[in-house]
């Protein structure tokens, strides 16, 4: 018989808090029947008002949505840099590691990761090819970091827990508005009716109330996808050792389909029917295009610091 495998005290620290208890969660098929109807109903609304268009709404829209509006309609200049692609490089490299037969290093894991990144036929995978050496070994310190993270907090993950990385869900199949998730990952899926999926996303930095929001949308798109809720939700802090858990209730899935119709009908107001944006200062002028030049911006972040990082 294999042994079971000694656990550091942050495993076990995650593994009771992920715990199933022992009582199982059922939620009611009327439930999941109220949320489908409620969006259906405000989906079909929305799509008269779309003038054509369509709407990919993610975590990042409605957050973003939902904070200042200025900075929301700003020009996207995205750019990949190491420190924005370690993410992406890290969950590749747990994504293989929770299929790696033995013990790979995380470092073999993280080179791996970016093989096969730099082979795929995108935008980020031509940029990861494109890397100059300065860079890749800036972000294989940076995702070798967080692979070593995790894999000193988590538990081993067992095969028959079907742990599932960059999970995509989306809902519904075909409309001109589409909810799309990607979850970092996924554990256990439902027996019957019982919930038993537990929903991960790993972050490094501070606590956010963005982060438990972002997880709640998560658990409205599986609902809306596999009619059974999760059971639970976490945002696992790498940089402390520790996830911050939530458990699934109805009034969790309610509040999140709320915030979800408020965006969405906020996105149609703002981008198709030219409405007015709103300034909201927060957090989010850290990072915003206008920061030097706005004086709410500059006046919240001479302010003071008792803001969260995304
Ligand atoms: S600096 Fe802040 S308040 Fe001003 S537009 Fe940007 S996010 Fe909004």
């Amino acid at each position: 018989m294999d042994e079971l495998p000694q656990l550091n005290p942050a495993q076990q620290r995650t593994l009771s808090l992920l715990r199933r208890s022992a009582e199982p969660t059922v939620f009611d098929s009327e439930l999941v029947d109220d949320l489908r109807n409620q969006s259906n109903e405000a989906f079909a609304h929305f799509a008269d008002r779309l003038d054509g268009r369509t709407l990919f709404v993610t975590k990042h829209t409605l957050s973003s949505v939902h904070d200042c509006e200025v900075h929301f309609l700003a020009p996207d200049d995205f750019e990949w840099t190491p420190a924005r692609a370690r993410g992406q490089v890290a969950h590749k490299a747990i994504q293989l590691m929770l299929n790696w037969r033995g013990e790979p290093s995380p470092r073999e894991l993280v080179d791996d990761a970016l093989a096969r990144l730099g082979d795929e036929e995108r935008d980020f995978g031509r940029w990861v090819a494109a890397l100059s050496p300065g860079d890749e070994a800036d972000l294989r310190g940076q995702a070798v970091e967080r692979v070593s993270k995790f894999s000193e907090c988590f538990p081993p993950l067992d095969v028959r827990s079907n742990p599932v990385t960059e999970a995509a869900a989306q809902w519904p199949l075909d409309h001109p508005i589409l909810l799309r998730a990607r979850v970092d990952l996924v554990i256990g899926r439902p027996q019957g009716r019982e919930s038993r999926k537990v929903i991960i996303d790993l972050k490094t930095g501070r606590v956010s109330q963005r982060h438990r929001e972002d997880l709640r949308f998560y658990a409205l798109v599986e609902t809306l996808v596999r009619d059974v809720p999760p059971r639970k939700l976490a945002t696992f802090y790498l940089d402390s050792a520790q996830p911050i858990v939530e458990d699934v209730t109805e009034g969790v899935l309610r509040a999140a389909l709320r915030r979800t119709l408020d965006g969405i009908h906020r996105l149609i107001q703002l981008q198709v029917e030219g409405e007015q944006p709103i300034k909201k200062p927060g957090v989010s002028c850290r990072w915003c295009p206008y920061r030097n030049e706005c004086s709410e911006g500059q006046s919240y972040l001479r302010g003071g610091d008792d803001e969260i990082d995304p």
